[in-house]
């Protein structure tokens, strides 16, 4: 057999940024995974809360299908009907006018982030160049990314850190308003965060930002790369606060269903300053990626879509919630919002995911110690309740351990 693709034999012309399960995959369908020795496993992390719809969805694969024999590239000085139509829809569901087309959610933050500058500086304040964000954000790798997440472990070493960037902690009110003034130009946010541990923000909180940043000339940017897209049991997780629609929002992940596809979206206000030559992207948009997100955003922006969503985060919810109760010394909390379930443990996250692992069942790490679960928005009741029966063998084996 091809060594290559044996899990136990690491690959030492890949660069090792990547701390990797000892597992590799073949194929999928649904909440369903398969390695390479045919075993099967039960997905409940969905690439990072990316194949939305889970794995071979038939509706996205045929639309890949068809577009590869028709046209995958053609470059952005040609007009583009797919980037139109997604583009039209996307607003049609939002507070956006328009939308530039990205291929990471990075990308999407780089786009959202020299918006919310040109924005002033069209609009003669040049001056207000900074970005607030928050403790425990995630915004991608790039420079400008990491800086707005002002995570250390992602930023040391790097260099000189970027200037014009203020990380707070996450949900203070009071230190928001305090660290506001007339060189804001934007504040960076997840309505729930990912990585950091699937914490969302009070709705009230969320709310109070949006008022203080109207009042104050200030750009709201949300990150709903990850919280977005019907994880949250709506389009989108800022929905669930009345009047907190933001200026510029980031989204990408779900949007392709594993195809990369990101986007940027703004009022035609906030993208003032974003005119002919002030950005652009090679792939972005791109008619492949078009067939695909048009495919996914007609599956997730359905009300049966996101109806299933709220209904099977709330049985998996109070399983856990049970669990919890059983298992007091493993779970210590339950957290986020609809299918972006944070999981907080007493013993360490990363031996719980493999001893999950060891009962088929997959899951995502994340911040201040927790599991993160990230599954299909198509989750059945029936694949919930496995679910919390592998996460409750996967107690039982951590409570063995620690006793031990
Ligand atoms: C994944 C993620 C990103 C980065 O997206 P990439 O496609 O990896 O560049 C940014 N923000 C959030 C909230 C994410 O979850």
């Amino acid at each position: 057999m091809a060594q290559s693709t044996s899990p136990t034999v690491p690959n030492d012309h890949i660069l090792g940024v990547y701390n990797r399960a000892p597992l590799a995959f073949e194929r999928g369908r649904g909440a369903r995974l398969y390695t390479t020795e045919g075993e099967e496993y039960l997905d409940c992390l969905a690439g990072i809360a990316t194949t939305g719809l889970g794995h071979a969805h038939p509706k996205i694969v045929e639309a890949l299908k068809d577009q590869a024999e028709k046209l995958w590239h053609v470059s952005n000085i040609f007009q583009i009907p797919g980037q139109e139509e997604l583009a039209k829809r996307l607003c049609a569901a939002t507070f956006a006018d328009v939308v530039f087309f990205t291929n990471s959610g990075t990308e999407a933050i780089e786009c959202a982030l020299k918006t919310a500058r040109k924005y002033h500086w069209a609009n003669g304040q040049p001056d207000r160049i900074e970005i607030v964000g928050f403790e425990g954000a995630f915004h991608g790798r790039s420079y400008a990314a990491v800086f707005a997440a002002g995570n250390p472990s992602y930023t040391e070493g790097f260099g000189p850190a970027l200037p014009g960037y203020k990380t707070l902690p996450y949900g203070d009110l009071e230190a928001f308003k305090a660290a506001v003034g007339p060189s804001t130009a934007a504040v960076i946010v997840e309505p729930v965060q990912g990585e950091g541990g699937a914490r969302a923000l009070g709705e009230a909180e969320l709310k109070a930002m949006r008022d203080h940043c109207t009042a104050n000339g200030v750009l709201v940017i949300y990150d709903e790369i990850q919280c977005g897209l019907g994880r949250t049991g709506k389009l989108f997780a800022h929905e669930w606060v009345e009047g907190a629609a933001p200026d510029i929002m980031c989204v990408a992940k779900a949007l392709g269903n594993g195809f990369p596809v990101g986007a940027c979206l703004a009022t035609i206000e906030a993208a003032k300053g974003m005119t002919v030559g002030s950005h652009g992207s090679t792939y972005g948009g791109n008619p492949l990626a078009m067939a695909v997100g048009l495919a996914a955003f007609g599956e997730i922006n359905k009300p049966e879509t996101l109806e299933n969503v709220r209904t099977v985060a709330g049985y998996f919810t109070q399983g856990l919630k049970g669990l919890q109760d059983r298992y007091p010394d493993v779970i210590t909390d339950i957290r986020g919002k609809g299918l972006l379930i944070g999981v907080k443990l007493a013993p360490n996250n990363r031996e719980f995911m493999a001893a999950a692992r060891d009962e088929k069942l997959l899951i995502a790490g994340g911040g201040d110690n927790c599991v993160r679960l990230l599954p299909s928005l198509l989750l059945t009741q029936d694949e919930a309740r496995e679910a919390i029966e592998k996460l409750e063998r996967t107690c039982e084996v951590m409570r063995k351990k620690a006793a031990a």
